[in-house]
């Protein structure tokens, strides 16, 4: 069992006199096996979360524990942790082998027959058998990669901490080697904390995805809840390509105003929004219908296509509303590839009541 706990984890950076808060006040409970992704913008606090839990940075409050025992003082090489990063960090006059090898030698009484049983299974996991006597620099980006990978795997620890390990490769090699990790992380159940920027990954690899903005834990979800139900404006924005749609207005008796339309609320969402005034509607842009009428004229407006991406199996299509200044966009939605609209079209945009999500305008907390 190694099940990561942190627990109210908070680090400050002294920066002469001013104090960076990095990480603040985070609490997150990650059970064995899982594959936890965290994600959040530049800054957010990512890496420094991570190289607490690795030891390699102080914590400055809170407790790190991995299972009942408690991790703060525990040195770097007496975690059971292996941490992947993003440069490889491959020592470059040792041999693939040797950087395989280095940390058990150091670190275990494992005979040289048993590292070299480690080492030749890891080495046929990540399919680098035949790359075992290269130096890296006889290796391309995504074989030192799998090297890197390897070396965590030999470890055998009770943890992997990944920092970007995939953001050096190229798009292709990038996607290939998402699906091999995360069938790489299920066989070998190992609990995982994977660091990213990229919303792909986190949406593809994770069991659960955490996201950061400004050191602060927004939201810690399975991917589609927090595609469906994100906490806050910050997530929904953040979650999903192309991004929501948000619509800036208040409330005014039973409907939606903003400076463009008036949306009657349905029963369910008048209810949730209760006294807030001023709000943000989101809407997912699948979840806008383009073309015949829906029959539902209150939540229909008339919209012009201004630009239209076609995708092949999708259309993306930016919207505006009558009387808008040219250049500025109201409204993107994606339709179906087979469907044809044409920019500088006239179209009947419906917004489905069940779809849209709803936020209070101050606080950014989802109401609906
Ligand atoms: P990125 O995706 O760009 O790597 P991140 O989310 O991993 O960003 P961190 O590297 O954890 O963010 O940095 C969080 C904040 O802490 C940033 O404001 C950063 O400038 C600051 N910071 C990080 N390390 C230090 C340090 N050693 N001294 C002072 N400030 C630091």
């Amino acid at each position: 069992m190694s099940r990561l706990i942190l627990d109210d984890v908070t680090k400050v950076f002294e920066d002469g006199d001013e104090e960076i808060v990095a990480v603040d006040d985070i609490s997150v409970e990650i059970p064995d096996g899982e594959f936890l992704v965290l994600v959040g913008p530049s800054g957010c606090g990512k890496s420094t979360t991570l190289r607490m839990i690795a030891g390699l940075e102080t914590i400055t409050d809170g407790e790190i524990r991995l299972d009942d025992s408690v991790q703060n003082d525990v040195r770097t090489q007496d975690r059971d942790i292996a941490m992947v990063f993003q440069s490889y960090a491959l020592y470059p006059h040792k041999t693939a082998r040797g950087n395989m090898s280095f940390g058990l030698e150091e670190a275990t009484d494992l005979s040289d027959a048993e590292i070299d049983d480690r080492v030749t299974e890891a080495a046929s996991m990540m399919g680098i058998e035949g790359l075992l006597d290269r130096l890296p620099g006889e290796l391309s980006g995504g074989q030192q990669q799998r090297v890197a990978l390897g070396r965590a795997i030999v470890r055998d620890p009770e943890v992997f901490l990944m920092d970007e390990p995939l953001s050096n490769l190229d798009a292709k090699l990038r996607a290939e080697m998402r699906t091999e990790l995360q069938q790489l992380q299920q066989q070998l159940g190992v609990t995982t904390v994977y660091v990213t920027h990229d919303q792909t990954e986190a949406m593809t690899m994770s069991d659960r995805i955490a996201v950061m903005n400004d050191g602060k834990l927004q939201q810690v979800g399975r991917p589609l809840e927090l595609y469906h139900e994100p906490a806050n404006l910050f997530v929904a924005q953040f979650i999903g390509e192309p991004s929501m749609n948000f619509l800036t207005g208040r409330r005014e008796g039973s409907s939606f105003v903003t400076d463009r339309i008036q949306y009657p609320l349905p029963m369910d969402i008048a209810d949730a929004v209760g006294d807030a005034t001023d709000l943000v509607f989101g809407i997912r842009p699948e979840d806008i219908e383009i073309g015949e009428s829906a029959d539902n004229p209150a939540h229909e407006f008339e919209m012009t296509a201004t630009v239209v991406e076609p995708m092949g199996n999708q259309n993306v299509v930016h919207l505006e509303f009558p009387g808008e200044t040219e250049g500025t966009e109201d409204l993107v939605a994606t339709t179906e590839g087979m469907k044809q609209v044409d920019a500088g079209e006239t179209v009947r945009v419906y917004i489905p009541p069940e779809t849209v999500h709803v936020f209070d305008a101050a606080s950014g907390e989802a109401l609906h």
